[in-house]
């Protein structure tokens, strides 16, 4: 059975859900991956009910929530420990949309998806150096440090710093789809429970003077997901964990047995950044842009893996049928991505320029205000938090056709 093929630049999330979605229509699929091995990183991820939807269209949902944890009840604390807000978020998005949140380690979610896809399609330490986009007719062309080929498709998933990014928008380049530092610092952790965070799932928020936050959530295995971030000039000595120390080291507990609990390479630090301004498609001629080489954004309403899902699950979904032959009909792809684009550019500028915009305000808005707004919402009746994300979290992803069986070769 001849098949479509579809050649993936980056083995993030973006890369191997989009490679699960094809694979699931039929398509052959191969995904070049420049580290080593896939998420070895530190850190967590926070999955809402738009991203645990794009995974069922891709038969891994129930897994994902299996492995993960949703918070209990929780809130926001003062550095003192003193309760600023108490509230349970994931219950008010369960009680809004269905689905709660859910919580867990990269590399299990990585691990899932890999596991779904046939074997033998990740590449791993195989650097994506270029590619020719071809058009109606002329098939893309991805290069990469060990040789070149031809495919039907081509996903550049390759992240923030996108190779492919500046190949296929290669005249904007110096105005749109710049990294741009929004200028504070994100630090992630997973670390053992330091023994008093109870196990039933209560997890908080710290929030500090001059935009500084530590986030405390429990995953399964008595492990937590930490994340902090501050805003940071260049002027700052000593390694991510002795910054780390600097800003929280005096804040409550148990956010000072967390930091005594952690090396060097257990911390994940970033200066925050999102592409600013955005691009003004995510397609050229063959090649479809999704994830954070596409639309990456602040973290601060912890989105952009969920963008990356649903960009994975559309793409599918317009991609049509891999298989080639009587009775199957193969879309012609240069004009699904005009589609592609249609469908995820707006909806994805909005959440980036939303997470933007909250960044900013937690990041610089006087302490005071902040106390003063948290405990506004906090006497609002009904849900407000889960309620003003609706707009995001309520996407319905399109409904992907049961999975055919996989091809049996490698690529
Ligand atoms: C501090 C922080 C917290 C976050 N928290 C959340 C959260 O709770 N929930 C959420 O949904 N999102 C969250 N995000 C966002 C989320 O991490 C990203 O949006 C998501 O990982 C994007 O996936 P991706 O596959 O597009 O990109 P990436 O994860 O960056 O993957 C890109 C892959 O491409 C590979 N690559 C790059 N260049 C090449 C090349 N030339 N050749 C081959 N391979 C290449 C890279 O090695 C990498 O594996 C957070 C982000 C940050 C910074």
């Amino acid at each position: 059975m001849a098949r479509r093929r579809a050649l993936i630049a980056g083995g993030g999330l973006g890369g191997l859900t989009a490679a699960l979605a094809l694979s699931r229509r039929g398509w052959e699929v191969c995904v070049f991956e420049q580290a080593a091995t896939l998420e070895p990183v530190a850190a967590g991820i926070s999955l809402w009910p738009n991203g645990l939807r794009a995974l069922d269209q891709l038969g891994v949902g129930d897994a994902v929530r299996a492995a993960g944890q949703s918070p209990g009840p929780g809130g926001v604390r003062r550095p003192d420990g003193s309760w600023l807000v108490r509230n349970d978020l994931s219950a008010a998005v369960q009680e809004r949309f269905g689905e709660p949140l859910v919580l867990l380690h990269r590399a299990e979610l990585a691990d899932i998806i890999v596991r779904a896809l046939p074997f033998g399609v990740v590449q791993a330490a195989t650097r994506v150096l270029g590619v020719h986009p071809g058009g109606e007719g002329t098939p893309a062309t991805l290069i990469t440090e060990h040789g070149e080929g031809d495919a039907d498709l081509v996903v550049a998933a390759d992240g923030i710093r996108s190779t492919m990014r500046s190949f296929l928008f290669p005249n904007e380049a110096p105005t749109v789809g710049q990294v741009d530092a929004v200028g504070y610092s994100s630090w992630r952790m997973v670390a053992p429970n330091p023994g008093n965070l109870p196990e039933d799932g209560t997890g908080f928020e710290t929030w500090g003077p001059e935009g500084r936050r530590f986030a405390v959530m429990p995953l399964k295995h008595n492990r937590l997901y930490c994340y902090a971030i501050a805003t940071e000039t260049n002027a700052e000595v000593g390694s991510p964990l002795d910054r780390l120390h600097q800003h929280f080291g005096d804040w409550h507990e148990p956010i000072p047995a967390i930091l005594a609990g952690l090396h060097e390479e257990d911390v994940m630090h970033h200066a925050v950044e999102d592409l600013h301004p955005g691009l003004p498609a995510f397609h050229r001629g063959r090649v479809a842009i999704i994830g954070d080489a596409a639309h990456a954004m602040t973290p601060d309403l912890g989105q952009g893996g969920g963008m990356a899902l649903e960009d994975a699950v559309v793409l599918g979904s317009l991609a049509g049928e891999g298989k080639i032959g009587d009775g199957y009909v193969s879309v012609p792809i240069p004009g699904v991505l005009e589609d592609f684009s249609r469908m995820r550019l707006p909806r994805t500028s909005m959440v980036a320029r939303r997470s933007r915009r909250m960044g900013r305000l937690s990041s610089s808005a006087p302490y005071a205000a902040q106390v003063m707004a948290a405990r506004m919402v906090n006497v609002l009746p009904g849900r407000p938090a889960a309620r003003s994300l609706t707009s995001i979290v309520d996407w319905r992803p399109p409904e992907l056709p049961p999975a055919d069986p996989p091809p049996s070769t490698a690529c």
